[in-house]
């Protein structure tokens, strides 16, 4: 069940942190066992430790420990967005965090092998399929990958180079040139992401990169057939008011809404001195759709009238599915170890930025 202290309203992103269980590499040295984090669930609060006498703590709308199943995560996280916009808003989840933090695992698990192990993708495309007829809605979805500042189709690997449009009276963001699947049900949803995932570590072995270095986006689009009989509703829609009075209660409303599921590049800081040629490139991209995420972010939290989309493509993606009436929610995702405190801190202050 979602959380009650956990209402998506629109307007303002909300920020879960979770841990991911210590792994080999978290103890392969003992001065590095240490951990830097402690969480105090019950009070959604984190304890960031610096060294034995210097700590801070942090609020967060949710804090996951290390134990917290993928159910859960999902429910509290994703649910209430994948409710808004099977009710025709539209909405955004996006995970960030360091390589290697669980970011994929969070939102892009398969779970193959145990279901109970699926992200978030597979468990939203779950309840929106079971929340909708063929016969009277379609949900189609793209996958793409961002790398780069260029866009590629995921599930039509030679479809690189994609251009976002924008519709100048509505706002409305969409790429004409990837390719849009519908969803005939979860299984089928399940092979595209696979096919997605095979294109993408093929892709990404081409260019000799990680998929670290990109960004995978999942875009569902739902299309209702609403049969309203609420005048106030059908008024608001351009189709309705158009439509004869007398036939108002019998008009079909197509009610359209927009789910962005993102994993983000991994937030690590690239060492840009170090990096020549290609890597320098990479470094300045990656660092240039991250951060411009991260103003946008701010000025959501501050109430700023002027979100500052334009600067990436990442943000021109996210445009119509953050803020305004979007609903939208951001986990992090940290490693215990005190090794990686540095990178721990910065990616709890992008967090606490948005709140
Ligand atoms: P990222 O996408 O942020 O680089 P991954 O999702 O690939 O990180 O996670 C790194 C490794 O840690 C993977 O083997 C993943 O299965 C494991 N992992 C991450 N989070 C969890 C978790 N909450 N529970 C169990 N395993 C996890
Ligand atoms: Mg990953």
């Amino acid at each position: 069940h979602s959380n009650p202290d956990y209402q998506q309203e629109p307007g303002r992103v909300r920020v879960a942190v979770r841990l991911r269980p210590r792994n080999i590499e978290d103890r392969s040295s003992d001065s590095d066992y240490a951990d830097s984090v402690e969480l105090q669930p019950e009070l959604k609060r984190l304890k960031l430790r610096k060294n034995n006498w210097s700590s801070e703590s942090y609020r967060f709308d949710e804090v996951f420990t290390e134990t917290a199943s993928q159910n859960r995560v999902y429910q509290v996280v994703a649910k209430p967005v994948v409710e808004s916009v099977l009710n025709g808003y539209n909405g955004t989840v996006m995970a960030y965090g360091q390589t290697g933090t669980g970011k994929t695992y969070t939102v892009g698990s398969l779970g193959k092998d145990d279901p109970s192990e699926r992200g978030i993708m597979v468990r939203a495309l779950e309840d929106i399929i079971s929340n909708t007829t063929p016969a009277n809605d379609s949900v189609e979805v793209s996958y793409l990958q961002l790398y780069m500042e260029s866009i590629q189709d995921l599930l039509a690997p030679e479809k690189t180079n994609i251009p976002i449009s924008e519709d100048p009276k509505t706002g409305e963001v969409s790429l004409p040139g990837a390719s849009v699947v519908r969803v005939k049900d979860l299984d089928h949803f399940l092979q595209l992401l696979q096919i997605g995932e095979a294109n993408r570590h093929a892709a990404n072995t081409k260019l000799n990169t990680e998929s670290s270095r990109s960004h995978a986006i999942l875009m569902v689009f739902i299309r209702r057939a609403v049969q309203e009989n609420a005048v106030d509703e059908m008024i608001s829609q351009e189709k309705a008011s158009r439509a004869d009075l007398s036939g108002r209660n019998s008009v079909p409303i197509v009610r359209r809404s927009k789910l962005l599921i993102v994993d983000l590049a991994g937030s690590e800081r690239i060492d840009k001195s170090g990096s020549e040629g290609h890597l320098l490139e990479e470094a300045k991209f990656i660092n240039l759709s991250l951060s411009s995420l991260g103003k946008c972010i701010n000025a959501l939290a501050e109430n700023s009238p002027h979100i500052p989309t334009r600067d990436s493509k990442l943000t021109r993606l996210l445009r119509d599915s953050f803020g305004g009436s979007a609903r939208t929610s951001l986990i992090i995702t940290i490693g215990p170890s005190a090794r990686h405190y540095a990178e721990t801190t910065s990616t709890i202050m992008f967090g606490q930025r948005a709140m």
